[in-house]
């Protein structure tokens, strides 16, 4: 047996800790590790199956190259890892000659120790063009700018996490209120949050307040549950604090102590009475009120918010309107509400970023006229990124891809049409992934396999949760699969030696845990290690460069009004602007197009477009599904498990596109609305019909725009129409 932690690849966001049992190098079971206080022994099904994605067939387990021509074809050719290497550093490197590195893009998905050596590869190679797969950083990177502008810093909710005794620890209280917001946490056990907290929170003691268009299973058990319209997420919580600010439920002098701009916030509220937020959200106005002056007399407080906030275009300000709640109760930095976790490590936000030469950050795709992009975020933007390739401007060439564990046309890219066409357009394309799939398949030249977390050493640290824990092989890797860590570091001792100078990766694990005072076998042998935990850190100054007390802030103070968005010409004011695909903004649109789409429906067995080939995973949920209330189907003539259409505009393309769906008939959404998941495509299914992912992808009805700011991206609040599909189709 060998106590480990799961991250990448097949991952999540979290990192439980787990016991992989394995006879003969070969992984038998997995359970989850009673003695980690990050998960107490639990694990959800997608780590109890991780062995059928380990030992599955239909592994890469060599490195495999096709010709451009047959790009599409199932035409691959086993390699050596000194070919597919040797290849890989002469192409970049010609293009780097020729067009300049910025000619050379990055991508990932949401692989999360992997990110690191990504980064660093890209900038380290010498390109600002490393992005994430999703349109507009549609997931987390919202909820990160939004805190930075109202308090400085990220906040998350308080569950004990920072303390090894968790609810045990002396300085932890639990909260009277947990506001779960946009998030089917226990499903979905989103960045750094285990859902099953939620839970635990409630069993001792707390109340539940859910916002969400669905009736999850938190939901049901609710305090209150507020039914939104998707997408209209700010306006409920500039409602609710209307109410607070009317009522004076506020917290007053932490108002006056700690908040800048209050008046002219409370302008902005009192213009949401409840009655109007009951129109736009589609909530009863007795509701608002109720939830405003449940969230206010029950502090300690705290949100867990989802990535439903995230995930509508411009959605910064509905995450700043909600931290404004929080704001002005006074639910901040105090046991039970959000607070700042120290982190064990802070490389995983971006490693390498000194190496990239000024010059060519300049050159960053979107941060010509994204000014977020410019000010604030340091990835380029894939929006912005497909329409360079589609258009291949003469001045701006660009002309290969690294696609590391991103699965683009399956999962967070939208629009396949475009997205497809965009890649085909470069001249080398190189995966790095665990299965085939339809990216890989539809336009990719080389493939380099990748072990899973129980074939290779790893760090599992950051991402909220201040701990350093790491990653122990449990098995050899299966044929000549290497790790990312292993990978990136040859490749990027090839592209530049001073910027890779370990000769392996225990070596280079080490120096990334340097500043922590160990190196990685130390941490390897004391894992989990936590820091000491302090709470309202803003009063002893030592949230701020100068040490002074307050936020680190232009104002010192939490920014109800920002300054900082104000200096970026953006509204200072967590104004609520309504989505560009609502049937309140294309009325015309919505005749012919009648329902709300919210895609991304978390499931227990699935991550994003991983784990469909295990088939005790499978057997939970075997083919995508849409949730239709059930009135809309009889309207609509549907039956439960029919297969339908579900058709829409993409976004303001003037195109129309449709995805294949079973239908889910449930009482659980509104009649107005309808909820499908994402990341589908079939692994048993024909390569060369790219494994039936053009027919299933529900975000072939989004498209690539970017709004204003390039931040949210319009997954959540769609218009569709749901149609049977024909016998010979
Ligand atoms: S949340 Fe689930 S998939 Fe993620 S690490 Fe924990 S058990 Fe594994």
């Amino acid at each position: 047996m060998t106590r480990s932690s799961a991250w990448t690849a097949p991952g999540c966001h979290l990192g439980c800790g787990l016991l992989i049992y394995a006879k003969d190098g070969k992984v038998e079971r997995v359970e989850g590790d009673p003695d980690n206080p990050y998960n107490q022994g639990r694990l959800c099904p997608r780590c109890l199956a991780v062995d059928d994605i380990v030992n599955h067939e239909k592994r890469i387990i060599y490195p495999l190259k096709r010709d451009l021509a047959d790009r599409g074809k199932d035409k691959w050719q086993r390699i050596s890892w000194d070919e597919a290497l040797d290849t890989i550093e002469r192409r970049f490197k010609e293009y780097k000659e020729k067009y300049g590195a910025e000619s050379v893009v990055f991508l990932q998905g949401t692989g999360r120790d992997i990110a690191p050596y990504i980064t660093r590869l890209a900038w380290s190679f010498g390109s600002p063009n490393y992005a994430f797969s999703l349109s507009n950083v549609a997931c987390f990177g919202p909820r990160i700018f939004a805190a930075n502008m109202l308090a400085g810093v990220f906040m998350v909710a308080d569950y004990g996490q920072q303390f090894i005794d968790r609810y045990d620890n002396p300085q932890y209280k639990n909260p009277g209120l947990v506001a779960v917001w946009g998030n089917n946490a226990v499903v979905a056990n989103s960045d750094g949050a285990y859902g099953h907290w939620v839970t635990d929170v409630l069993q001792r003691g707390a109340k539940l307040l859910v916002i969400d268009p669905r009736l999850t299973w938190l939901a049901a058990h609710a305090d209150l549950w507020l039914q939104i319209r998707p997408g209209s997420d700010g306006a409920l919580a500039l409602g609710m604090a209307n109410v607070m600010i009317q009522e004076k439920l506020y917290d007053e002098q932490f108002v006056q102590d700690w908040c800048f701009g209050f008046k002219k916030f409370a302008a902005l509220c009192a213009e949401w009475t409840p009655e109007r937020v009951a129109e736009v959200c589609w909530v009863e106005a007795g509701d608002v009120v109720a939830a405003a002056r449940l969230f206010a007399s029950s502090a300690p407080v705290m949100v867990q918010q989802g990535v439903a906030i995230d995930q509508r275009e411009d959605c910064y300000d509905a995450s700043r309107a909600i931290l404004s709640l929080l704001a002005i109760t006074g639910n901040i930095e105090k046991p039970g509400t959000m607070v700042v976790m120290p982190e064990f490590l802070k490389y995983i936000t971006g490693w390498g970023r000194d190496l990239l030469p000024y010059e060519q950050e300049d050159k960053r795709i979107g941060a010509d006229d994204l000014v977020v992009y410019k000010l604030g975020l340091h990835v380029a933007s894939i929006n912005k990124m497909i329409d360079h390739l589609i258009e291949q401007p003469a001045a701006y060439p660009l002309k290969a891809s690294w696609l590391q564990t991103v699965n683009l046309i399956a999962c967070g890219a939208v629009d396949n049409e475009r997205t497809h066409a965009a890649f085909s357009g470069l001249e080398f394309n190189v995966a790095v992934d665990l299965f085939m799939t339809p990216t890989a398949m539809a336009f990719c030249d080389l493939f380099l396999p990748v072990t899973t977390f129980t074939e290779r050493d790893g760090i599992r640290c950051g991402d909220n949760s201040q701990r350093g824990e790491t990653i122990n092989a449990a098995v050899p890797p299966r044929g000549e699969c290497r790790s990312d860590m292993e990978i990136n570091l040859e490749l990027g001792r090839r592209f530049n030696a001073t910027a890779w100078p370990w000769e392996n990766v225990g070596e280079m694990f080490s120096h990334i845990f340097a500043e922590s005072g160990m190196d990685f076998y130390q941490v390897q042998a004391t894992a989990p290690s936590y820091l000491p935990f302090e709470y309202e850190k803003f009063l002893s100054g030592k949230m701020r460069a100068d040490g002074k007390p307050g936020f680190p802030t232009p104002s010192g103070k939490l920014e109800l009004f920002s300054k900082s968005l104000e200096f970026m010409g953006l509204d200072p004011l967590p104004r609520y602007v309504e989505p560009p695909m609502t049937p309140f903004s294309q009325p015309e649109l919505a005749q012919e197009y009648p329902l709300v789409l919210q895609t991304g429906a978390r499931r227990h067995n699935t991550f994003h477009s991983e784990n469909r080939q295990s088939s005790r995973l499978r057997a939970m949920h075997p083919e995508p599904t849409v949730m239709i209330h059930p009135e809309t189907a009889a309207n609509l003539g549907v039956r439960d498990g029919q297969w339908v259409w579900v058709e829409g505009p993409v976004g303001l393309t003037g195109r129309v596109a449709r995805a294949k769906r079973l239908a889910e008939v449930t009482p659980i959404v509104d009649p107005r609305c309808a909820s499908a998941d994402h990341g589908w495509w079939r692994p048993e299914a024909d390569p060369e019909n790219l494994y039936d992912v053009n027919e299933l992808n529900i975000n072939n009805l989004i498209s690539w725009s970017t709004g204003l700011t390039g931040i949210g991206a319009n997954y959540k609040c769609i218009l569709c129409k749901i149609y049977p599909v024909k016998e010979n189709e």
